[in-house]
């Protein structure tokens, strides 16, 4: 049955007898299989191997501590209502006497999570924090995960470890890969 009017016929009258064969099309074809095996990969065996991608990478999520270690999150919310992605949860609470080494402002995040399942990695957080609390770390991806248990992070795996700070200073591809090596 012709479903519509639209196909050609080939003409194969102009082809040699070499060519009827198919012949030189195969060889032809194998000869670019060959010279592309031999050439320089262009994919590369993630996750063992990263690409550089520039210093204004967005990767994994780091609420960050100020200089004497206290978070500096104040639950204000802001990240969470610039969110597009409706990303970020958390509940605030209120710092008690004796809480002043842990946070910076009198209202902090009990609770602060990142479902990373809905975040698009766009930084709009980021821009939002009033209190250069929240970043996207450029050397640091977000790992594969395999659950749904697995992709709401919490402050555990979100607040920063004053022991392995995180800074913007390494910005060269060479860096990045110091970087990646350490965090193998
Ligand atoms: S990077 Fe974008 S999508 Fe992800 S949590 Fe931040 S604002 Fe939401
Ligand atoms: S990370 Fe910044 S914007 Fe988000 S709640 Fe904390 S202080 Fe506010």
């Amino acid at each position: 049955m012709q479903l519509t009017n639209r196909s050609k016929k080939t003409d194969k009258s102009d082809l040699s007898v070499l060519e009827k064969t198919y012949f030189p099309g195969v060889a032809k074809g194998m000869a670019i299989t060959l010279k592309h095996f031999f050439s320089k990969k262009a994919t590369i065996r993630y996750p063992e191997e990263k690409r550089y991608l520039g210093p204004v990478f967005r990767g994994h999520h780091i609420l960050k501590r100020d200089e004497a270690g206290r978070e500096r999150c104040t639950a204000c919310g802001l990240c969470a209502v610039a969110c597009p992605a409706e990303a970020i949860s958390m509940v605030a609470a209120e710092r008690v006497k004796g809480e002043e080494h842990l946070y910076r402002e009198e209202k902090y995040a009990a609770n602060y999570e990142v479902n990373m399942l809905r975040c698009i990695f766009c930084g709009l957080c980021e821009e939002a924090c009033p209190k250069q609390a929240v970043y996207l770390r450029h050397d640091k991806f977000v790992p594969v995960f395999t659950s749904r248990d697995q992709v709401i992070y919490g402050k555990d795996q979100l607040v920063e470890d004053m022991d392995n700070r995180y800074t913007r200073d390494a910005w060269t591809k060479e860096d990045m890969q110091e970087l990646w090596e350490k965090q193998k």
